[in-house]
């Protein structure tokens, strides 16, 4: 396997969209799948009540098992509740349980209730024997306090946009979510990637669709393409990615080459302080 350059500290990112079904979980498990299979160490955090990123990576999650909940609601350190993937030695994941959705209330009445992760994965960092490489971060579909515990923990936002008709109206509302949390609560975050999904090049829309997100946002969006693949969406019901369930398939090899880029691009010296100025 193709080794890839690993970052000097840990590159956090929360792979948000507010929409669902737009690719946010496959993204998180496969990408951080395929910077695991190159032998970076990464840690997955399932922040969606749903589990879909759980149960993609094989770790269990059923409701007696500590989880992020924990972790936000009741100050357990994140080492505590983090399990290794079965799939790569160095894959990790922090799991959702059914007790998560519950912590969007719960989180209210909380002290320094945006920031719970942020402290946890601080402490989990410091902490860790060997040196973390990439934490990804995957988020519910909707803007509540999960998500902007995310958002505060994180550095990098990488957003999955699927190529349809409404996808850039949808993404006006992020950017401007984004920049308030980026004004309140996290001057350093910064929407570094951008991963066109779910991309069927034979339609035109498509097509308009991705050349138009290009045109506003050049520097962020990744090159590679993921394509609508029926081996992606089969994958998760054998708790795998697709980087070890068909690891030649089309989609396996789009989720690899992204990463990859993922991965040279912070060594181009470029991502880690992207610019933050987005177009309107
Ligand atoms: P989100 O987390 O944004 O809600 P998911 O990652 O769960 O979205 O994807 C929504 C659905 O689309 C899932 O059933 C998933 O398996 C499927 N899917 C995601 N990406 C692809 C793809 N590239 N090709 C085919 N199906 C996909
Ligand atoms: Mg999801």
């Amino acid at each position: 396997h193709a080794t890839l350059p690993t970052p000097d500290h840990t590159r956090v990112f929360t792979v948000s969209n507010q929409k669902g079904g737009v690719g946010k979980t496959t993204t998180t498990v496969n990408i951080g799948a395929a910077l695991a299979r190159s032998g970076a160490r990464v840690l997955v955090i399932d922040l969606d009540p749903q589990g879909n990123a759980s149960t993609a990576l094989g770790v269990e999650h059923h409701s007696d098992v500590p989880s992020v909940y924990d972790v936000l609601i009741d100050d357990f350190p994140l080492a505590d509740v983090v399990q290794q993937s079965p799939e790569f030695p160095t894959l990790f994941c922090a799991p959702s349980t059914i007790h998560l959705a519950g912590a969007e209330i719960e989180l209210v009445s909380q002290v320094a209730r945006e920031h719970r992760l942020r402290t946890a994965l601080e402490q989990f960092i410091q902490d860790a024997e060997e040196p973390f490489h990439y934490v990804l971060i995957d988020c519910p579909p909707s803007l509540g306090l999960l998500t902007i515990n995310a958002f505060v923990a994180a550095k990098e936002v990488l957003i999955p946009i699927q190529c349809e008709y409404y996808a850039l109206e949808g993404l006006s509302q992020l950017l401007s979510s984004i920049q308030l949390i980026q004004r309140h609560l996290n001057p350093g975050l910064a929407v570094s990637t951008i991963l066109l999904t779910m991309y069927d090049g034979r339609t035109n829309l498509a097509q308009q669709v991705a050349q138009d997100v290009r045109d506003h946002f050049s520097g962020q969006v990744l090159e590679s393409v993921i394509p609508r693949a029926v081996r992606i969406s089969e994958a998760p019901s054998f708790g795998q990615s697709v980087i070890s369930y068909d690891p030649t398939s089309l989609g396996a090899v789009s989720y690899l080459e992204a990463a990859a880029e993922i991965a040279n691009r912070w060594a181009a010296g470029s991502s880690d302080t992207p610019d933050t100025n987005h177009p309107e």
